[in-house]
């Protein structure tokens, strides 16, 4: 055994992934699962394809490199950086792009090994992150990838609901959709894919039960989380603890809860602050902020609060739980998308796949 460690059910996850391809399908939308949350863990990402989804996408190239040996067409997320153009075009079949110096690197790489490298162009509709703003540069751009080598143009993209918060509705969507047939007509070509976001636009499948001219959507926390991104709200059929943490209690005492002595700043250069509500029990967890944000852990009892910690410590109050918690007991939490993240990145903690 140890300690801490994170649990991740195969099955929940498959179940959550079949329910929201199920809802896709119907509407004719193909779903690309996105294993950024599990740093493209390749026994986590079978669950995606076995629950169905068309595409495996990424952020980072070193995961998709560790998802080589399966068959289904692989999807670069992050737009490329010009030094990585070997291994994208080695490792992904597909990339998000939005500048023309990158797509001509591209390019060049993919003739080299010859091979033929598909570009989905990203269209910002007001998010502000990546791409074009400007619709004629984004024509211009299309014309310019049509003339290159190793390179196919498979469609457009957009992404919300990341950076500025827009959330999706038909009207914007609509505007991509229009983009797209504006490129097909003017240069007389097909445009396989209309990417119509990730998991913040389910929420028009969801309430509207369509999403018009979308044919693929980009889907990460919806399927590990079960949830729609927009506003937050479960998705029907879904479980939210296919990943659960598992943490060893190292300290139990009765503490007063203001600290004694002058207060100067914490290990993190913050001035604490406190409340007097008397002696409490106070319980010491072996996991800390160097692993996870204790914003994004969720203890499944809910009679222990969080009351802080450190780099190594997680600080508990067990006073008002109805567990009469030993040393050694273990504790466990539900985690959000960036507890879930930053869980799987550290090295610290096991991954215990059931
Ligand atoms: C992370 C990411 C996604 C998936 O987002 P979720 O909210 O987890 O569904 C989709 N597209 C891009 C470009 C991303 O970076």
């Amino acid at each position: 055994m140890y300690y801490p460690k994170i649990q991740i059910d195969l099955k929940k996850l498959e179940h959550n992934v079949k329910t929201i391809i199920d809802l896709c399908k119907k509407k004719d939308i193909e779903v690309a699962g996105v294993t950024k949350v599990f740093c493209g863990h390749p026994e986590i990402a079978k669950a995606y394809i076995d629950g169905g989804v068309s595409y495996l996408a990424d952020s980072r190239i070193e995961n998709l490199i560790k998802l080589k040996d399966y068959k289904l067409p692989k999807i670069l997320l992050r737009l490329p950086m010009i030094s990585e153009v070997e291994k994208v075009v080695e490792y992904a079949d597909i990339s998000l792009n939005s500048e023309i110096e990158t797509i001509k690197e591209l390019s060049r790489a993919s003739v080299e090994k010859g091979k033929i490298h598909k570009i989905i162009l990203m269209v910002d509709l007001g998010d502000l992150r990546e791409g074009y703003f400007d619709e004629y540069e984004l024509y211009k751009g299309s014309e310019e990838i049509l003339k290159l080598e190793g390179i196919e143009l498979l469609g457009l993209g957009t992404n919300l609901t990341c950076y500025g918060g827009v959330i999706p509705s038909q009207k914007n969507l609509r505007r991509l959709v229009e983009m797209g047939k504006t490129i097909e007509e003017r240069y007389n070509i097909k445009l396989n894919i209309i990417s119509g976001g990730n998991s913040s636009s389910l929420h028009l499948l969801l309430k509207d039960n369509k999403i018009e001219g979308i044919n693929m959507l980009r889907l990460g926390e919806s399927l590990v989380l079960g949830l729609e991104t927009a506003y937050g709200n479960r998705i029907e059929n879904t479980y939210d603890d296919v990943f659960q943490l598992e943490v060893e209690i190292i300290e139990i005492k009765e503490k007063p809860s203001l600290p004694t002595g002058e207060i100067g700043r914490d290990a993190f250069g913050k001035v604490p602050s406190f409340e007097d509500k008397g002696i409490r029990k106070r319980m010491i967890v072996a996991i800390g902020k160097q692993d996870v944000d204790f914003d994004t852990v969720i203890l499944q009892d809910a009679g222990v609060t969080i009351l802080g910690g450190s780099s190594d410590h997680l600080i508990l109050d067990g006073t008002d739980s109805e567990v009469d918690y030993k040393v050694g007991d273990k504790l466990w939490f539900k985690l959000s998308y960036g507890g879930i993240l930053s869980i799987m990145t550290s090295e610290y903690v096991k991954k215990e796949i059931i």
